[in-house]
């Protein structure tokens, strides 16, 4: 650990009634959040707020990161009820932008995308108006499973790439690769010319500033449009260390260098998130004219049938 915890990374702890009702409603619902599970700082502040990021598919991973305080192991999750009580869940919380993510499910057929598409589908019927922000694992790069996300239509496709090339090995399931999260971003591009491409990287894990460059550059080359940028913290003992804090100063300017390199919507701070205030991207003329103009509805692209070499 670089020494002592830095003055801005420390802040109050949210608590109040907003929050209690927020876990009434996941509690009641049987829901797991990422919110929980990966020991999220912002937990406070946005269930507070009246909103929290849905983890379908059960809480355990079949993968292993090694940041990441989701339980990996054997999953036996297996409720088909559970798309519809998410549905119950955002309007119970009255959420006009849902985030829902998922753990990874190698032991499905499908690496579980019909599920995840079925909940897309039940949020938006049951929630005319809100969007729905789908943050996936990479489905081993099968265009099948993709399409099938993408064909229900999240208004967000989100796959986080999370460190840069060097430190893929260390910190990523060795079932990941840096190439093939880049192809995944392309591919949901290339395939769904309506949703919004996004994409998260965590920083502190022993990465250089020249190393972040190049990974946005190849994340704006993938036509990922949206990026967030944060600051690790390690969940418990169990995870890989923080190497290092970065300041805010530095996190200002990763912000920039991402708008420079032609990022539509760039948050880059400690405490950001994928799914942290993940809303605020839909308040810019860039979402309005995409989300807006696509309704009429332009030509798919045809997804190459073969599978992308890693
Ligand atoms: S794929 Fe990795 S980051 Fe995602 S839940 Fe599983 S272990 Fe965590």
């Amino acid at each position: 650990m670089p020494g002592k915890f830095p003055e801005w990374l420390r802040r109050p702890w949210a608590s109040g009634e907003t929050v209690g009702l927020t876990k009434d409603i996941v509690e009641g619902l049987r829901l797991h959040t990422v919110c929980q599970s990966a020991r999220c700082p912002n937990i406070g502040e946005c269930w507070a707020k009246g909103t929290a990021t849905v983890m379908v598919l059960g809480d355990t991973c079949t993968r292993n990161c090694a940041f990441c305080s989701v339980p990996s192991g054997k999953p036996t999750f297996d409720d088909a009820e559970e798309p519809q009580r998410v549905a119950e869940a955002v309007r119970s919380m009255g959420l006009k932008h849902a985030v829902i993510t998922t753990v990874a499910r190698d032991d499905l057929p499908d690496g579980g995308a019909g599920h995840i598409a079925g909940t897309i589908r039940a949020v938006h019927a049951l929630n005319p108006g809100t969007t729905v922000e789908i943050l996936v694992s990479d489905f081993q790069n099968e265009p099948g499973a993709l399409r099938c996300v993408l064909d229900a239509e999240p208004e967000i496709f989100c796959h986080n790439i999370e460190t840069v090339q060097r430190l893929y090995p260390a910190i990523r399931d060795r079932r990941f690769s840096y190439g093939g999260a880049l192809d995944l971003l392309r591919m949901a591009r290339d395939y769904s010319p309506r949703a919004i491409i996004k994409s998260a990287l965590m920083l502190g894990l022993g990465e250089t500033a020249q190393e972040v460059e190049t990974t946005l550059e190849h994340l704006s080359a993938a036509s990922c449009e949206v990026i967030c940028i944060g600051q690790y913290l390690q969940p418990s003992q169990r995870q890989t260390e923080v190497r290092e804090f970065v300041t805010p100063r530095q996190f200002e300017d990763y912000e920039s260098l991402a708008y420079e390199l032609g990022f539509a919507f760039a948050v880059a701070g400690p405490f950001v998130r994928s799914s942290y205030r993940s809303e605020e991207v839909l308040e810019t003329d860039f979402a309005r004219r995409r989300l807006g103009a696509a309704e009429a509805g332009p030509e798919r692209a045809q997804l190459p049938a073969e599978k992308i070499q890693r």
